[in-house]
């Protein structure tokens, strides 16, 4: 039972009321932290499909994809959460599924270029893959996702990879960088770095750092993030600026500012706080959309008068890889964008001088040459294979093409156009901690292995390895192998 800070009981009973202010407090003290999931429909069709969920979950009613458990599995254990298939998120979080109706209607109004949308401050992914799963439902949209931390950004990037999207791309940018794009995005989340003062229930840490100091700090390092990034925001652009504290210096004032000092307009702000109906812990969000009216802004489309798309040169057709998808070669690497935003994203990334640190899915490697065998990555069955399977058509190269972890990943990704097998738990277990795995029954080659909790669920896939008969190579990175025994 955390210890409240004084002032900080201070001013929510001030801002609430006693009674109601008690309440929460009480909740704070007293109860549990709630565990919600949020089912990824790039990967289930529905949440009922997840292994650990009672069938009676409790439906979030702010997102079709949200459910409460009534207990906290351990996730690391199962193999549908390394492979993607719902991200454990804090129940309030989900509201922001509000903004899907108006976002489809933002679309309908102008269907012509693509619908650009910007998660600001995005580590460790949570609305990034929200945000992901929305799009799904808006053709021709694409979101920039970025963070301002290295190490922070690593970790988006692989929660980002295992969500599986093609349309997204993924920087490592201060706020002030999106000073370049001038008008550029159709929608931005801003979920800005606050005194966390609704964590104070899961978090004690959260409890020790927080200071009146602490909540002025925040409150005006909130304004420099939104004034450095807001010129890159649309005239009539949406822009959702959420915090998980409760204080009004760091919520209210700072949207009564942006109305005031941008002429934003405020279509909603509301709290959420431990305790309330379908909460999870404290959440501060509002929507706002950005004064005037305007044009799509041009950049994005202007790639090839920058010759940035030079660096993409299309690559034909790859059988891994699903319709509706087209494969380009930038390097050695092949990746796989969708057909529709293709263009825009590699413009983005070549000529925004931002530091992209990923886009769209990365299917395979390209080793070029004549091989005869002497590669140490394509000998006998497999370089035979590895033409079999995912040779460019028309191409008379030596070149061989290596399927990459994050192909299994993603959307892209054709099921079936490489072996697959479905393993029981303690082989799967055994694969996403890197231990070494006999697959006695599968073919020698790359095989994709699928993991399902029971008959009515489809199997996931979560793991590739090179089958070598008496051993495995196992394609999984180190870096987000499981550790846990
Ligand atoms: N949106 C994320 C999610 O749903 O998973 C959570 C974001 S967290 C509340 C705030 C993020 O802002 C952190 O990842 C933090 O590293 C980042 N951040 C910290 N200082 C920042 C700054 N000065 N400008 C932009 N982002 C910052």
């Amino acid at each position: 039972m955390p210890m409240l800070p004084e002032q900080f009981i201070e001013q929510l009973t001030l801002s609430l009321g006693p009674e109601r202010a008690g309440e929460v407090f009480s909740y704070i003290q007293d109860s549990q932290p709630s565990v919600a999931v949020r089912a990824n429909p790039f990967k289930v069709s529905d949440a009922e499909s997840l292994s650990f969920l009672p069938i009676d979950a409790e439906r979030s009613t702010y997102s079709q994809w949200g459910r409460f458990l009534t207990s906290r599995p351990e996730f690391a254990l199962d193999p549908l959460f390394h492979a993607g298939a719902y991200y454990v998120q804090e129940a309030s979080s989900m509201y922001l599924e509000r903004i899907l109706p108006l976002m489809a209607e933002m679309r309908q109004a102008r269907p012509d270029g693509a619908f650009k949308v910007l998660d600001l401050c995005a580590a460790p992914g949570g609305k990034t893959t929200h945000l992901l799963s929305m799009l799904r439902e808006i053709p021709g949209s694409f979101l920039v996702s970025n963070e301002v931390i290295r190490t922070r950004a690593a970790v988006l990037c692989e929660n980002v990879s295992k969500w599986g999207a093609a349309n997204v791309v993924v920087t490592n940018n201060d706020p002030a960088d999106f000073a370049a794009l001038p008008g550029y995005f159709d929608v931005m989340v801003v979920d800005a770095p606050c005194s966390g003062e609704g964590m104070f229930r899961k978090d004690p840490e959260a409890v020790a750092q927080w200071s009146e100091d602490n909540v002025r700090l925040c409150a005006a390092r909130q304004r420099r993030i939104l004034s450095d990034v807001l010129p890159a925001l649309r005239p009539g652009g949406l822009l959702v600026y959420s915090t998980c504290t409760f204080n009004h210096y760091e919520d209210e004032d700072n949207v009564v500012w942006l109305a005031s000092e941008y002429g934003f307009e405020v279509l909603e702000q509301r709290h959420f706080y431990p305790g309330d109906d379908m909460a999870g812990e404290g959440f501060f969000f509002s929507l706002l959309r950005k004064g005037g009216g305007g044009d799509m802004p041009v950049f994005g489309n202007a790639s090839k008068a920058r010759g940035g798309s030079a660096a993409y040169r299309s690559f034909g057709s790859l059988d891994w890889v699903r319709d509706g998808f087209t494969v380009y070669r930038k390097g050695p690497m092949l990746k796989a964008f969708p057909d529709y935003v293709a263009e825009v994203m590699q413009a983005f990334e070549l000529s925004s001088g931002l530091r992209v640190m990923m886009s769209g899915s990365a299917v395979a490697d390209v080793k070029d040459g004549r091989t005869g065998g002497r590669s140490p990555h394509v000998s006998g069955t497999f370089k035979a294979q590895s033409f079999r399977s995912g040779a460019a058509k028309g191409s008379a190269s030596e070149s061989v093409i290596l399927p990459q972890y994050s192909l299994i990943q993603s959307e892209v990704y054709r099921r079936g156009s490489l072996p697959e097998i479905e393993v029981p738990l303690e082989t799967a277990l055994a694969c996403l901690r890197r231990d070494p795995v006999v697959l006695r029954d599968a073919p020698v080659g790359y095989v994709v292995l699928t993991y399902s909790p029971g008959i009515s669920t489809p199997a996931v896939p979560f793991g590739l390895v090179k089958n070598l008969g008496p051993r495995c190579n196992n394609l999984l990175p180190p870096s987000i192998a499981l550790r846990k025994r």
